[in-house]
């Protein structure tokens, strides 16, 4: 069974690749603009790394389907350039990883009705069946301040991560270096007791929900505010620069 399993995602890895390389998705003018325009990230990198995103960024959206629902009829190019970017962004660290098992991306408009959980969402990760859900106003929210730690596609796109790193037979999986993983996971308990004592911490409430809820919150923070994250915990922000292989503070203008 699990000899077959194993067969049956290489072939569709390699079937992924394929359509990749057979239909490419290159960047446009105006992609390159969207990203310019409202891409922090992307702005600030050097030339050569602009290259490199804009290579991994054409490579992601030819691998991933972006489906609108909700009254969404029409996925625009700049949902798919912002949401692909932001998965270019937290995977950087990497040359290879895209997270392959999540190859579906769903866009509400606003926060969407579950009917499995009965409440409302604003995005969610369904590593069942392999998809990223964001809600575009929330994901658009997120993205206005980019510096405030609050980022929706990040908090998503942190949760496929973590996952993807523990989903086998696909090419991708157990690329968390040990040693970087373990750094980081000794400061996770007494960081979530201090949020939950509201002992002030550097982190919002949410992230003392559990193991992913913190992990998801301090990616938007690494990201969005890696310089005064670092001042508040060099320890915990270094172990993410190991775990990440990147730190985002070189590109902070
Ligand atoms: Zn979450």
């Amino acid at each position: 069974m699990v000899q077959q399993a194993k067969y049956f995602s290489r072939v569709s890895w390699w079937l992924q690749e394929a359509r990749a390389n057979i239909y490419p998705r290159r960047l446009s003018k105006e992609d390159i603009q969207i990203l310019d325009r409202s891409f922090p990230y992307f702005k600030n990198l050097t030339p050569s790394h602009r290259e490199e995103f804009k290579q991994k960024l054409s490579r992601i959206l030819s691998v991933k389907e972006f489906v609108g629902r909700g009254g969404i009829e029409e996925v625009t190019s700049e949902m798919e350039i912002l949401i692909g970017a932001t998965i270019v962004m937290v995977t950087f660290g990497w040359k290879r990883i895209r997270l392959p098992h999540f190859s579906k991306i769903l866009i509400y408009p606003n926060a969407y009705y579950s009917s499995i959980t009965k409440s409302y969402h604003r995005g969610e990760v369904n590593p069942k069946y392999g998809i990223i859900v964001v809600s575009w106003s929330c994901f658009l929210d997120g993205m206005k301040d980019s510096h405030d730690g609050v980022n929706l596609g990040i908090h998503e796109i942190a949760h496929a991560l973590k996952l993807e790193n523990q989903i086998y037979y696909n090419g991708e999986s157990e690329f968390f270096n040990p040693e970087a993983w373990n750094a980081y996971q000794q400061w996770v308990s007494p960081e979530m007791v201090k949020i939950a004592a509201g002992n002030g911490s550097f982190l919002r409430e949410s992230a003392s929900l559990n193991e992913h809820e913190f992990f998801a919150v301090v990616l938007e923070n690494f990201f969005e505010r890696p310089k005064s994250f670092f001042e508040y915990h060099p320890a915990l922000y270094g172990a993410l620069v190991q775990l990440l292989r990147q730190d985002p503070r070189v590109w902070m203008s």
